[in-house]
């Protein structure tokens, strides 16, 4: 980002639209002073820091009053960016928001760029970079473990952990640097090898513990893509209904990149499933399911998770079955439905056709088998249970699984080196980068290009 690092920057942080209160932020050296310009009350240059003043916002040119407002002062450094800030909280509403906006900008503040308050804290050292990776992931969070993952994560525990991989690391580096200057013995050429792999093997088998947390890290962030399929009148839409009502709570609705393509969250025990391609199942007439399999073949090959439905009350069909075999190799749950209905269905072919898959009985008209649906959905995902994985860190993020695979095939390389007999200096190479790995997860070593892109993608005012 070309701008100066600690020039005056300000936009609305709260989400845009009709809200309760809307809160436009600022922060820089001129905050207050910016503040102060546009609006009637006390002298927030002379208030206490951290208090909350009443007062108006006026424009200065007319002189006429924009809103009535209570102004946070906060001063450097015990602020979020560790700079002077100026919270101005406002009635809402889209209109006169903005105008106080356009009044802070016209009067010393700068637009500020998606992500730039926690780029700043981060800069100041407030955050370090996995913490302002949280901010984001808190932002985006859809279920209550997965906040709980972006909490732990803003915590700082992930940097802990990795902060204590990396001191591991450099103090055998340090050992190794002692050792080498004593070239002439043997003895401490074999001790230290010997001290590197063991090192090595020990820092790997911790890196491959997080990434073993990155899958289920990974399903928490974005959600379990699932479809649910089946022929017609199986009960496709009264599971949805069903799985949406019970979740009232958290059900969002994305509108995706097509107009027709609605994904929908809903959390199951824990594990928030992305329902795809619920568009057809939403139909009423269900003319879309006319061509059923076709459909259902394209929902499933995106799906990660498939829940098929089979009629308990009627003879498997031939679509049953055509469902049954293209499902085979995926991650399924068979959900045998209507079993408040006289059963009909051949249980020995379903069995058969099932495999290892899990069987759940429903009756979802009378809400029956919804709780063992749950149950099983989570043991699939979770099957040590998110609460028991290591120190409750758990790796979400995609950059940092990419920097762990990485650092982790840094310290292959050095245990093939030592393996191959490769002199101990050479090793040491493979070593360090493994630590230079692992610094950029936290942001202790990084590159500018990785900040610009990685603060662009937070949500404006944050
Ligand atoms: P879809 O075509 O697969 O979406 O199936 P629907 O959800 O529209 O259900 C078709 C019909 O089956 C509706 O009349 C539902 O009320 C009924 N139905 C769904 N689940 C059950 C169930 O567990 N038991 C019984 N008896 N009827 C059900
Ligand atoms: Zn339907």
């Amino acid at each position: 980002m070309a701008n100066s690092e600690n020039d005056t920057i300000a936009a609305i942080s709260t989400p845009v639209g009709e809200g309760g209160i809307s809160i436009i932020r600022i922060s820089g050296d001129e905050a207050v002073e910016v503040a102060q310009r546009i609006y009637k009350g006390k002298d927030l240059a002379k208030v206490a820091s951290h208090t909350i003043n009443y007062g108006h916002i006026i424009d200065p040119d007319t002189n006429q009053e924009v809103d009535e407002v209570m102004v946070s002062v906060m001063r450097a450094p015990r602020t979020y960016t560790r700079e002077d800030v100026i919270e101005i909280n406002c009635h809402g509403g889209l209109l006169a928001t903005n105008r106080i906006l356009q009044l802070v900008l016209s009067f010393g503040a700068r637009m500020a760029e998606p992500g730039e308050f926690t780029k700043r804290a981060f800069l100041n050292g407030r955050l370090d970079l996995s913490q302002s990776e949280a901010v984001m992931d808190l932002i985006r969070a859809k279920t209550d473990k997965s906040m709980k993952v972006a909490l732990n994560q803003l915590d700082g525990d992930l940097s802990r952990l990795i902060r204590h991989l990396r001191k591991d690391i450099l103090d055998v580096l340090a050992q190794v640097e002692v050792n080498i200057d004593y070239p002439e013995y043997d003895a401490v050429e074999e001790m230290t090898t010997k001290l590197l792999k063991e090192k090595a093997e020990d820092i790997q088998q911790r890196i491959q513990v997080l990434l073993k947390t990155a899958k289920q890290g990974k399903v928490l962030r974005d959600g379990l893509a699932t479809a649910i399929i089946g022929r017609p009148n199986v009960g496709k839409s009264s599971l949805l209904n069903s799985l949406l009502h019970e979740d009232k709570a958290i059900v969002t609705n994305v509108a995706g990149t097509t107009r027709d393509v609605i994904e929908e969250y809903v959390n199951v025990n824990g594990v928030p499933l992305k329902l795809i391609d619920t568009a057809g199942i939403r139909d009423t007439n269900d003319q879309v399911e006319k061509i059923g399999v076709e459909r259902s073949r394209k929902a499933l090959e995106a799906a990660d998770l498939i829940l098929l439905l089979i009629d308990s009350s009627t003879a498997l069909t031939d679509e049953d079955r055509q469902l049954l075999a293209a499902t085979k190799d995926k991650q399924r749950i068979i959900i045998l439905n209507k079993t408040d209905l006289p059963l009909t269905v051949d249980l020995a072919e379903l069995k058969k056709l099932a495999g290892n898959s899990a069987v759940i009985e429903t009756s979802i008209v009378n809400h029956e088998g919804m709780d063992q649906l749950g149950t099983q959905i989570s043991h699939m995902f979770f099957n040590e249970g998110i609460e028991s994985s290591q120190n409750n860190v758990m790796v979400t993020n995609a950059r940092h699984i990419g920097l762990l695979h990485q650092a982790n095939d840094a310290l292959n390389d050095v245990l093939t080196g030592i393996n191959d007999g490769m002199p101990v200096d050479l090793v040491q190479i493979d070593m360090t980068r493994c630590w230079e790995l692992l610094g950029e997860i936290t942001g202790d070593s990084y590159q500018d290009e990785l900040l610009d892109q990685l603060f662009s993608q937070f949500c404006l005012g944050k």
